[in-house]
Parts: structure tokens; sequence; C-alpha cells
């Protein structure tokens, strides 16, 4: 552990976490003047969005694809000019069948498959972004809060308002309708295909603890789409370097504003004198005073682990521990001695996005199991294959796989140590049937479960969004009442992680946000 020894010690703002939204915070505060400290317990920075080796010579990040990330903020950070390149954007879905007969889903490819879609399914799209671009300011605004008579408040309110009004009635009127349902209803209702059908519920319930007939499952496919309709048309993308690549600048931005950032700086402690924040105390032994500290850990460690429940009121502290974290999300990367071939699909399609979600009711089988603390043996998944956009991840000529696994619960009845190796086989083995041949091309391989994602990113319930994104977890309900503008019941405690409003995903929107309440409170 590093001694500490070029912290000075006081700042005007201490981080906690340099994940891309602590980051991200650290370098709008930095750039308006403040004297930044993020601490980091890792040894690297970037969280979730990290690349590391995981083989020798084979890297990978745990996010694996860049698309919500809002144009004005890489623009407002000037990140292409601190080294953010993109290995390839715009990537092209494919959702894959067993046997063979797989879905590309560009509109045309959609036409060619399916010929009752071909109108209807582009028709359908261009709606639903439409909807999801009336609710920019529900997701990319602080949340306002309820029962206020400040004017900043009411005048969030009616912005809401006024851009849902300016849809016009019929699409206003759709919005109202959808917005609490389930996306197997609603694409049941609009879609023909079933490969289609499955495909786009998958998007809907990516990260979240949610099958395609849970309500709400239409809200976060809204946020999905809210965001990609931000990110200047960029669509799926990939950058140089994994995922990695995008923290090295957000770090490289936050440190040409000014902001000091250190890893293997575990904190121990938030501290507290006088009812309002003092600074913080390092595992180390090292304390470092700050009038303001601002959390990217998960809310329950914040509350209930750095800051303590003696420093809150009980019912605040009851709401936290009621919150939702619980990861049904595992990761695995495997290391190949040359490129996979998937049958029926031509190699093209390699270089963008797979997806395994044959038809809905695959999907909400697979989601049956995690409710009864089982994995699903036929889980969906979204694979890449990263270096062939970006050979610098694997030695020449060689690949890395990555896929993303829905369905693996947090909570598995058996323990994940025990079930670790049967898992692994199985996935394999479902990989094979997609990709005959591809076992005996692997050379090493890294599964990492929702334990394994807690415990490298330091989040409890290793869930995606550090807190379960749904309707009763939501905008100004997030991730609890009293904390969901990014201010805290402790004077001087924000929050800028995934677990605030709106959610994770690699968006950045929180840290953006939380910068904004900081200089808007503390000048
Ligand atoms: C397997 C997986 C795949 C994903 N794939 C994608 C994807 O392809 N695209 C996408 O957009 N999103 C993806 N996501 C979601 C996305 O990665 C997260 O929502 C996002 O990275 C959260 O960012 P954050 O900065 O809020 O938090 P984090 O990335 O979790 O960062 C929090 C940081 O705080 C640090 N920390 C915690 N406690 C302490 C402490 N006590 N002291 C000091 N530091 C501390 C942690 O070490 C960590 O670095 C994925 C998530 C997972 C788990």
């Amino acid at each position: 552990m590093a001694a500490n020894s070029n912290l000075k010690t006081n700042y005007d703002c201490i981080i906690i976490g340099a994940g891309h939204n602590g980051l991200i915070c650290a370098a709008y505060l930095a750039k308006a003047g403040k004297q930044v400290l993020v601490v980091e317990a890792a040894a690297d920075i970037g969280g979730a969005a990290a690349t590391h080796e995981f083989v020798p010579n084979f890297k990978v990040s745990s996010a694996h694809l860049l698309h919500l990330m809002p144009q004005s903020l890489i623009s407002e950070l000037g990140l292409e000019k601190h080294g953010l390149r993109l290995a390839a954007q715009e990537l092209a879905s494919t959702a894959l069948s067993a046997d063979g007969k797989h879905l590309n889903l560009s509109a045309s490819g959609v036409a060619a498959q399916s010929p009752a879609d071909a109108a209807s399914y582009p028709v359908f799209m261009a709606r639903m972004r439409r909807l999801a671009g009336s609710l920019s300011t529900l997701f990319g605004a602080t949340a306002p809060r309820l029962g206020t008579t400040a004017w900043s408040d009411r005048f969030a309110f009616l912005k809401l308002g006024w851009q849902i009004r300016r849809l016009g009635k019929k699409d206003m009127r759709e919005l109202l309708r959808i917005i609490g349902m389930n996306v197997y209803d609603l694409l049941e209702d609009e879609i023909h295909s079933p490969a289609l059908k499955g495909a786009l519920a998958f998007d809907a319930t990516l990260g979240a603890n949610l099958g395609p007939r849970a309500p709400g499952t239409v809200l976060t496919w809204l946020y999905r789409l809210t965001h990609e309709s931000a990110n200047g048309g960029k669509g799926l993308s990939q950058v140089v370097g994994g995922m990695g690549g995008l923290t090295a600048a957000l770090a490289n931005a936050a440190r040409g504003f000014g902001a000091q950032i250190e890893t293997h700086s575990p904190v121990a402690r938030v501290l507290v004198a006088n009812d309002r924040v003092s600074g913080i105390a390092l595992q180390s032994g090292h304390t470092v005073v700050a009038p303001i500290v601002i959390s990217s850990a998960d809310p329950k460690t914040t509350f209930l682990k750095l800051l303590g429940p003696e420093h809150l009121d009980t019912g605040f502290v009851r709401k936290v521990h009621h919150s939702r974290a619980r990861g049904v999300v595992a990761k695995l990367h495997l290391a190949l001695n040359k490129l996979p071939s998937f049958t029926g699909l031509a190699p093209d399609a390699l270089s963008g996005r797979l997806v395994i979600s044959p038809t809905l009711d695959y999907l909400e089988r697979a989601f049956d199991q995690p409710k009864y603390g089982a994995y699903s043996p036929a889980p969906a998944m979204e694979i890449t294959i990263p270096t062939v956009n970006d050979p610098s991840l694997a030695p020449a000529g060689q690949h890395v796989l990555s896929a993303i696994i829905e369905c693996a619960p947090r909570d598995l009845r058996q323990g994940w140590e025990n079930a670790r190796e049967a898992y692994l086989t199985e996935l394999l083995a479902q990989l094979e049937t997609y990709a005959p041949g591809l076992k005996d091309s692997i050379v090493g391989s890294e599964l990492m479960t929702p334990v394994d994602i807690e415990t490298r990113y330091g989040n409890q319930g290793g869930h995606w969004h550090h807190t379960e994104l749904a309707f009763d977890q939501f905008y100004f309900v997030r991730p609890v009442p009293g904390a969901a503008q990014y201010s805290t019941p402790v004077s001087g405690l924000y929050l800028c992680g995934a677990g605030a409003h709106p959610g994770g995903g690699v968006a950045g929107v929180v840290g953006r946000l939380a910068a904004q309440a900081v200089l808007a409170k503390a000048g």
C-alpha cells in the first residue's frame, strides 16, 4: 500500500473512487478551480471501466461497449485531446440463432429475414427514439425535489412536462401508455420476428435484475435509448485499448485541470465533525481534511460502511438497507489462438456485437432461475471480439472474446466457489454450439462471477447500476429519498457513482451532475 506521502493535508474536495464517474466529477470540479483529490482503492483507475490483463499479453475491459456517453461531455472535457480514440463505431449487432440463421439488426437486415417487420420495425424504432428523446431531461438532469416551493424544482418539472408535451398528442399518449409496461408485451404488439423480439428485449434488460415480463422494462430500455441519442450518433463503439482507454483520457483531463489522483488508497471512513463532513481516513491510517467528500462507491458502502449509520437517522438507514442491489451479470473473457468461427456467420459480423437471446420466452426463462438462487443453464449473452477492431489487446494473430452473461445471481444457492467450474463448463458448451471448435482455440480464460465483480470493484451486490434501476429506485427517489440530488443528510457529503440518478452504464452523467450539484451548493 502506498505511503500516501504526496498527499497534502487538505483539499477543497475529495472524491472516493476513480471509476469513470469519479474521474468525471473530479475533472469538472478541478476545471471550476477546486483543489481536488481522488482516492482509489484499487491499483488502477477505471473501476468497471478499466482494462486489465486477464491472461499474460491478453487484455480486456469489463465494460466493453461505449454508447451512452453524451458527446457534449466528451467535448467539454476535451477527451479526444487527452487520448480518447475509437477503434470502431456504429458497430452492427447480430442476433445469433442456434440453427445458423442469424439476424442482422440493421433495418435492411431485418427486412431481408423478416418481411413482416420490414416496414414496421424502422417506424417502431423511430418512435421509441422520439419518446426516449423527450425524456432527456428525466435522464440527463438532476431530479427535482418533491414538495418544495423552489423555482428550480418547479422549473425542472415544467421542463420535463414541456418536453413530453412537445411530442404531440399521439406520441405523448403512447409514452404515457407504455412507460410503465413490460417490454415483452410491447414487443409482442409491435414486432413479428421472434429473433428480433428476443434481441430488443435483451437491450431492455441488460444489467437489470428484471426479465422482459417485469414491469419497468420499457423504462430501462428508454434509459438506454435516451443516452444513446445523446452520444453524437456514434452508436455502439469500441475504445482503443478497451474502456481503460476512456478512463485514461478522463484521468489525463482531470490531472490537466489540476486534480490529484491516488491509487492504492482505500478509504476506511468518511470523517464527521460538528455534524458535517470534515475529511477522510484512509486504511493506511492517513487522514486528509476537506469540507466536501463525494463518493462514487455504491450507496450502501458509502452510508453504512464509510460514513456509518450513527451519523444518520434510523428511517434513512432503513431505506438504504432496503435498497436493492442484487447483481445478475457475470463476465467471461477468453484468450484465443485464432479468430472463432460461428456457424452461418460472415466473418465481417465478428467486428460487431453478437447477442444470444433468441426469443422472448428464452430470455424470460433465463431470468426465472436467479429468482430462486440458481444460474440459468441457457443464459442470454452479449459477445464482442474486441481484437478484430483493436489488435493491440492480444499478441499478433490471436484474439479476445468478451461476453457479458445475464442471469447469474450474486447470491447463488450453492455459493460461487462451489459452482464456478461447472458454470464455466456450461458456458463454454453453450458457446461451442454457436461456434464449433471454440474450445480447442482457448489458451486461457477468466470468469468473473457477480461476487468477483463485487470484490474487484468494491460495490456491494456486484450490480451493474450499483443500485437496481427500477421504478421505486429511480429519479427523485434514487438511490433513496433524502439523497436523490447528490447531496445527502450529512452536510458536505455527496454521491457521484452509478447508484445515484440517473444510474449506471459508462455514461458519466452522474459524475457531471454531481459536480454541478457541488458547485451550485458550495460555489
Ligand atoms: C461485467 C460488467 C460489464 C459491463 N459492460 C458495460 C458496457 O459494455 N457498457 C456500458 O456502458 N456499461 C457497462 N457496464 C456498466 C458500467 O461498467 C458501470 O455502470 C459503470 O462502470 C459504473 O461506474 P462508476 O464510476 O459509477 O462506478 P465503478 O466503476 O464501480 O467505480 C467505483 C470505484 O470506486 C472505488 N471504491 C469503492 N470503494 C472505495 C473505497 N472505500 N475507497 C476508495 N475507492 C473505492 C472502486 O474501486 C471503483 O474503482 C458493465 C458493468 C459490469 C459489471
